[in-house]
């Protein structure tokens, strides 16, 4: 009897050693794709001796976030907190980190662990992991279990070193982390399609991701033309350092621009036509698609028209890998080129209205939720 009674006691604090690990977090979740956003307690995987914990100062809202909280790409798993635009310092390191210390500003984009050996993770270009890429919220983590991830509308987060990003000190904070998604995410095909000084370049939906791509493209020197359909945002093209804005709705602005362009970047999340973009490259330009729209309102291109409108090449894009994404950062910080933000409290209330406005088109041109505000 007193046997089996110390086993059971060895048992329980065998698991409550196990469960005193884990990392309780508490954050903003949606419990279902019509509810609003409430707060919800959970707990993070423990700090393993290659991680680091996180104390979020601030989180973007990305239209994925608004996707994935209303299962408009596939199955979403509820309770979800979204959120990879991620902001913080860190507070606790594993035994074996030496790229961060304690106090450390860091970042946390889409990526927060793959396998570290295949082809493409040994490139730096970890989205692509043969393993698969664990993303930062609602992906399954193969290396904890299998448990679903959360992402950064919370306090905190434990991330693999290794796909933490660096932010400088003299970082605008408040402002850095839309860096994370819709800056690399713009900035990586910029870089890819080596978009140089005096090209005539053009980016097709001017929102978040949108205004980033205007900023690297400004900044290389190239001419920039935006595509867009709302007239309140002309005079944000001007100020931001574009050539031309054209209102997509006026038919007569559309007019003798086929053949134009040497890169074109589509961040568009709603129905469009990639034709109307092919058109409107030279030969040999280059059309990059960054932007996903919901399931139900994915274009669907016509084979034969390329044809029409042959040595045009049109390509997908996902984020960055890790040491691109350090670039993109290092370059920001260093050029001063920020997100506009507007920054909000950490209530279900604030975010579900920020929501309503990305969804309405009415945002000017990120959300950025206060996180130290949070009960
Ligand atoms: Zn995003
Ligand atoms: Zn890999």
């Amino acid at each position: 009897m007193n046997k089996l009674f110390t086993v059971v006691l060895i048992l329980i604090e065998m698991t409550s050693f196990a469960q005193n690990n884990r990392i309780p977090s508490k954050g903003l979740a949606m419990f279902s794709k019509e509810v609003a956003f409430k707060p919800y307690e959970f707990s993070r995987h423990a700090i393993g001796d290659n991680d680091i914990l996180i104390e979020i100062l601030y989180s973007g809202i990305c239209h994925s976030d608004i996707h994935t909280a209303k299962s408009e790409w596939g199955n979403t798993e509820y309770p979800i907190v979204p959120g990879h635009e991620i902001a913080g310092r860190v507070t606790k390191i594993g035994k074996n980190v030496t790229k961060f210390k304690v106090g450390d500003y860091a970042g946390i984009g889409c990526i927060v662990n793959s396998c570290g050996e295949c082809d493409p993770c040994k490139n730096g270009e970890e989205q692509f992991c043969e393993k698969r890429m664990v993303g930062t919220y609602a992906s399954k983590d193969q290396y904890h279990n299998n448990e679903i991830t959360q992402g950064g509308y919370a306090n905190n987060y434990v991330i693999s070193a290794n796909h933490a990003i660096k932010i400088q000190k003299n970082a605008d904070m408040k402002k850095v982390a839309p860096l994370l998604c819709a800056g690399i995410t713009t900035y990586s095909p910029i870089r890819f399609s080596k978009v140089k000084k005096g090209d005539n370049v053009a980016v097709a939906g001017f929102g978040g991701l949108g205004h980033m791509a205007v900023q690297y493209l400004v900044k290389i020197g190239a001419n920039v033309t935006i595509f867009d359909i709302n007239e309140d945002k002309r005079a944000d093209a001007q100020r931001l350092g574009a050539v031309k804005y054209i209102n997509v709705n006026n038919a007569d602005e559309l007019k003798g621009l086929n053949n134009q362009f040497s890169f074109i970047i589509s961040t568009i999340p709603t129905k469009y036509d990639p034709m109307l973009y092919v058109r409107m490259l030279k030969k040999d330009g280059e059309l990059a698609i960054v932007g996903v729209p919901a399931s139900e309102n994915r274009p669907i291109l016509n084979v034969v028209s390329l044809i029409g409108v042959s040595h045009r090449k049109i390509y997908g894009s996902m984020i960055g890998g890790i040491p691109e994404t350090q670039e993109m950062i290092d370059y920001s910080v260093a050029n001063n080129i920020y997100p506009e933000v507007e920054i909000i409290p950490a209530n279900g209330k604030a975010v579900d209205e920020a929501y309503q406005k990305v969804i309405d088109g009415k945002v000017k041109f990120r959300y950025v939720i206060d996180m130290k505000t949070l009960n």
